[in-house]
């Protein structure tokens, strides 16, 4: 059995855009080894605590702490290179690139030096040819990446993203605008790899996905947690119903 421990925190972690907290004095702890969810309604901060714990944007205050050592306001890819790595709401790719060119671009964004010498690029390719493998789209690895699928290409990032290795992944929406079949796809990659030892962090509106998916969720209101727990348990909490309905 996996023993979870604690992972990724946040202590009071604040962030506002002019009068507005978006993130407002946010303490959460997500354990390693599980799939977090994090939800909430539009508007709750979900986006601005992601940026603010991958290092997009810097919070006015409050700490981020991976594994107990404190993180916060460090850049993105120094985040990345401490363990955690994150797709986009809106799919990054570089559609005028092949599937291939993008996961060794991928690596170069995170700058893992050791993959990029270039003695080691027959290294990097293996790499990415084995990762387009799990993720289903080798037969694709020289089409350009903007010809293929909304679904395929969320494929491509987070293969990606597993280019670096990462132990904690961050997904924002990954079932969004994805048809329901590759849907169940990106489900099964997720459950597969948590399998291997991969923690998860996963904002999604698809509440099918997060309910079948995560082994813990955390709700967010107003910049804050305000629930947290087994999905079953968080489904059936008035304060969560009164978060989403407003009454
Ligand atoms: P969610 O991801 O849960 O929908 P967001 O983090 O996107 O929530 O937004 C939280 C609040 O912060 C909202 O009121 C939003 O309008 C505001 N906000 C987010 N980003 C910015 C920004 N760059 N400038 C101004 N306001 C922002």
């Amino acid at each position: 059995a996996k023993k979870p421990a604690t992972g990724l925190e946040t202590v009071r972690l604040t962030k506002s855009f002019g009068g507005v907290r978006a993130v407002d004095e946010a303490t959460v702890a997500f354990r390693d080894g599980r799939i977090n969810a994090l939800i909430g309604p539009n508007g709750s901060g979900k986006t601005t605590f992601f940026n603010c714990v991958t290092g997009m944007i810097k919070p006015d205050s409050g700490s981020v702490l991976l594994r107990g050592k404190e993180i916060t306001g460090r850049p993105p890819h120094r985040i990345a290179r401490g363990g955690i790595g994150r797709s986009f709401q809106l799919c990054r790719i570089f559609p005028r690139m092949t599937l291939l060119e993008n996961l060794l671009v991928a690596v170069r964004a995170t700058g893992l030096r050791q993959l990029l010498a270039p003695a080691r690029e027959a290294e990097a390719i293996e790499r990415a040819r084995g990762l387009l493998v799990r993720v289903g789209l080798d037969h694709l690895e020289n089409a350009e990446a903007g010809a293929i699928s909304y679904g395929q290409q969320k494929l491509l990032e987070l293969a990606g993203v597993l280019m670096s290795d990462p132990d904690t992944i961050m997904l924002d929406e990954p079932a969004g605008g994805v048809n329901p079949s590759l849907i169940g796809r990106i489900g099964s990659l997720v459950r597969e790899l948590n399998a291997e030892g991969k923690t998860f962090l996963i904002v999604e509106h698809n509440m099918e996905m997060v309910m079948s998916l995560s082994d813990h969720v955390v709700v967010f209101d107003r910049g804050r947690p305000i629930a947290e727990g087994p999905p079953s348990v968080v489904q059936e909490d008035p304060r969560v119903l009164e978060a989403y309905l407003g009454v």
